[in-house]
């Protein structure tokens, strides 16, 4: 689950890491009475859940509160990365001595939570990533003894920091960790961590993300959620216990069993095909269950064929054929659709469909290979 900057912010702050403390505003106007309050420059800063607001024009320095007003003004409505920006953030603008990058990423390679930094902070970092790695240090925590003082002071080391810089820098690579883990984020970054006029650092741009795994056991989590940054259709599957998650090709996909799903993706791919959605519509689907995501797959207008591979474990085939010729009488399937129903009472699950006049295929291979055909056909 993705959150915005502000809320990010808050969480770091709590830690004791120091933030540059703003207020998010909804209106132009309310941009100008914020800036009005801190007095001198301010920054105005999208809150979207995309990076690159800066490259973006997302982010501007503003002199006075008619000037925050009207960058204001700008930003909001503004679509970044396909995201429409719907609040700004105003804080008190900030001289910049020295932009570094610190982050902490759950890291399959390392079995832990790696901690990164590096001296080439800013907006560019996506860029040194990927042209001088080696730019990059890395430390990564042990699992239960947590990141050690050593790997702090490492890092601050490795970033060619004066040694009077090193223990502050030490103390806010710890706190990151801290909160990475205490919210069970994916992501936790600060970009930039600055050092300000004063020679002192501050967090200006923060970022986490929290594992959609670990919800149940994070209270707090969902009041931070904002449903404007969210695919609609994910949010009513969520809403309804169905896995779904939207991707770019234009087939179709309900499939019963996450492996199933995986599996069903793989088949359409190795037949020239693209998945436009990951569906897996749970262990023991209800002909309502079905009903609606059916609903959900042909919501996407990119759809033009949809395979349904069912196998009957704990759900039945004819359960699920009821399901299905129910959704279909309800719903108009304007595009061509491929069914597979095998398991426990196919026979009587098939007999259903095929008495309706649908066809049912067999195997899997078959299946993809007829709905990449038909996906190609209405296209
Ligand atoms: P991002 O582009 O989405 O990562 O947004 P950031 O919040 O990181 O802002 C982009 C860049 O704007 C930062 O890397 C800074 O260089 C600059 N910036 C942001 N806030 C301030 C500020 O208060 N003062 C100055 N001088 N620059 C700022
Ligand atoms: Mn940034």
């Amino acid at each position: 689950m993705n959150i915005h900057e502000y809320q990010a912010a808050e969480i770091l702050k709590q830690y004791g890491i120091p933030i540059n403390e703003g207020i998010v505003c909804e209106t132009a106007d309310a941009a100008a009475e914020a800036a009005g309050k801190f007095g001198g420059k301010v920054v105005i800063k999208a809150q979207v859940h995309s990076g690159g607001r800066g490259k973006a024009g997302g982010v501007k320095l503003a002199e006075s509160p008619d000037d925050a007003r009207s960058a204001a003004s700008d930003i909001l409505g503004m679509d970044i990365n396909g995201h429409i920006v719907n609040m700004v953030l105003v804080a008190p603008a900030v001289d910049i001595q020295r932009e570094v990058y610190l982050g902490a990423v759950v890291d399959r390679d390392g079995r832990g939570v790696t901690v990164m930094a590096s001296a080439e902070g800013g907006v560019e970092i996506e860029e040194v990533a990927r042209e001088s790695p080696e730019k990059i240090h890395t430390e990564t925590a042990h699992p239960h003894l947590g990141l050690r003082d050593y790997q702090c002071r490492r890092l601050a080391f490795n970033l060619g920091l004066d040694p009077e810089l090193v223990g502050g820098f030490a103390k806010i690579t710890r706190a990151v960790h801290k909160a990475f883990v205490d919210y069970d984020a994916g992501l936790a970054e600060i970009n930039p961590l600055i050092l300000n006029g004063d020679g002192e650092w501050q967090a200006i741009d923060s970022k986490i993300t929290i594992d959609d795994n670990a919800l149940y056991r994070q209270p707090g989590a969902e009041e931070l959620r904002d449903l404007r940054e969210e695919n609609e259709i994910e949010v009513q599957a969520r809403a309804s216990g169905i896995s779904f998650v939207k991707l770019d090709g234009n087939i179709g996909c309900m499939v019963n069993g996450a492996g199933l799903s995986m599996a069903t993706m793989d088949a359409i791919k190795f037949h020239g095909g693209e998945p436009a959605n990951f569906l897996d519509v749970g262990g023991g689907a209800s002909a309502d269950q079905v009903t609606l995501a059916l609903n959900l797959v042909l919501a996407e207008p990119d759809v033009k064929a949809v395979l349904i591979n069912i196998f009957g474990g704990i759900t039945r085939c004819d359960v699920v054929a009821e399901g299905l010729l129910e959704a279909m009488g309800k719903i108009n399937v304007e595009v061509p659709f491929v069914i597979r129903l095998i398991g426990t009472n196919q026979a009587e699950g098939q007999k259903m469909l095929s008495d309706a006049g649908i066809t049912v295929v067999e195997t899997m291979d078959e299946a993809a290979k007829q709905v990449v055909a038909a996906a190609e056909g209405s296209a």
